[in-house]
This record gives C-alpha cells, structure tokens and sequence, in this order.
C-alpha cells in the first residue's frame, strides 16, 4: 500500500494520516515532521533546513529528496507508507517516481482530501498539537479528553509558531500555487483519488478507508 496524502494545510491529513496507520500498520512519512524533529535534535538537516522553514519557504529539493530517499529504503517502509507533505514539487515528484521503480515498487493512490478555504483557517488557528508524539487536536472541533493535555503521553499540547493567525493566510497562499501542479500531474498519471474533507473526521476516514479496501481486493 503506496500512499501519497495531499491537501492544503488544515484539510487533516495528519488526523487522517493517524487514522491510516493505525489501521494499515504502514508507517507515515511527514517531511515536515522530520524536519521538525532535525531541528528540535540540533542535527545538521535540522540546521540546513531551519533557515527555510522559518521564512516559510520550502527547503531545497536535495535535501528533502535525501531524507525522503533514506526513509523508504527502511525495512518499515517495504510493506508500503503514507507520504504527507511530500512530493511539493515536480522535481521530488519525479525523484519519487525514479526512487519507487528503482525499488521495483510503484504508487497506489494520491489522496487528496478537500476543505474550503475558509474553514482551513479556522482549522489552523485551533489547532494545537503533542510536541512529544506529534497527535493532532484542535480546540474546538477535535478537543483532547483534559485542556491542553495530550490523550496519549500526558504532555503539554503547543500551538506551532506557523500556526498563528498572521502567518496562516500567507501560508495558505503559497500553498495553493504548489498545490495544483502537483494535482495535475498526478491526475495525468491517473493515481488521484478525490476525498471530500469537509465532513466529520471519522466521515473522512470512512471515505479513504473504502477506497483503501478496495486495494487489498
Ligand atoms: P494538516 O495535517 O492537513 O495540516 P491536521 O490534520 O493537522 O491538518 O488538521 C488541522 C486541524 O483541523 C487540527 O486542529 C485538526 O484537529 C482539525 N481537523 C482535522 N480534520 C477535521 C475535520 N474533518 N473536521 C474538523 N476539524 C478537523
Ligand atoms: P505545512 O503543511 O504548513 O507547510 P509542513 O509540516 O508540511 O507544514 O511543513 C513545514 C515546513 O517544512 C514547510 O514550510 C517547508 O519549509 C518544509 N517542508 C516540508 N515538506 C517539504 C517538502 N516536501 N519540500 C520542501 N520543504 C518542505
């Protein structure tokens, strides 16, 4: 089970993206979430990428096609994997294509999971996350058991800096413009599956999970 997730930020693909494996057993490949731990770790990807990452920018192409390429060769990664924020360019989409028939493997499904843009806003200045083991809530609409304390481990939930109102529409922005190439590439190669994001989150994950279903057909 080869799996891209796609979606604006806000539409829930980490909430999805936890669903997904749970269920599958397949690990999630969160570019933005490793670089996250490179920096949180003081490593040197975590150095090369804060730069970029700080203004908002993508991290070049390299670097992010590296960290991509050394994860999928890992033993966890051969039954299959959920990618989420990756590829954001052709050029990594193209490198992932080399990289997966290098292996001998190949794509099942792109899911892209659609909100409307106004709600997406509401979604990211609610949303507050597990700094320990990355869950997602969001204040509102998806609330922890205990304020601000994660289900899992207990720690004290944050709000990522990006996650701020002012910057939040400028990301959405920058977003939609990287966005739609990559859905037209992957509609020209016939591996995009539509998933409406606009629905409760076990709604949403009963859409994917149909379509997963019938994979394993
Ligand atoms: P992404 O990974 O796509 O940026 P997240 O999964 O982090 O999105 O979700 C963004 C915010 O919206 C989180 O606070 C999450 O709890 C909330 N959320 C996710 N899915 C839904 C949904 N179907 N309805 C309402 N809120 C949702
Ligand atoms: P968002 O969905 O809000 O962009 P992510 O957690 O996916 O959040 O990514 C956070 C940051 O990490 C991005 O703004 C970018 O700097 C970097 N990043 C993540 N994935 C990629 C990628 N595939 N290519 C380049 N940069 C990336």
């Amino acid at each position: 089970m080869n799996l891209i997730l796609m979606g604006l930020p806000g539409a829930g693909k980490g909430t999805q993206a936890e669903k997904i494996v749970d269920k599958y057993q397949i690990p999630h490949i969160s570019t933005g979430d490793m670089f996250r731990l490179a920096i949180k770790e003081g490593t040197e990807l975590g150095k090369q990428a804060k730069s970029y990452m700080d203004q908002g920018e993508l991290v070049p192409d390299e670097v992010t096609i590296g960290i991509v390429r050394e994860r999928l060769s890992k033993d966890d990664s051969q039954k299959g994997f959920l990618l989420d924020g990756f590829p954001r360019t052709i050029a990594q989409a193209e490198a992932l294509e080399n990289l997966l028939a290098d292996m001998g493997k190949s794509l099942d499904y792109v899911l892209h999971v659609e909100v409307p843009k106004d709600q997406l806003i509401e979604r990211l200045t609610g949303r507050r996350i597990c700094p320990t083991c990355g869950a997602t809530y969001h204040v509102q609409f998806n609330p922890p058991q205990v304020e601000g304390i994660c289900d899992r481990d207990g720690s004290a939930l944050i709000q990522r800096d990006d996650d701020k109102p002012d910057t939040v529409k400028k990301r959405l922005e920058v977003n939609v413009e990287q966005t739609q190439p990559m859905l037209d590439y992957y509609q020209e190669k016939g591996y995009l599956a539509e998933v409406n994001g606009d629905q409760d989150i076990d709604l949403v994950f009963r859409e994917i999970d149909e379509k997963l279903q019938n994979l394993s057909k």
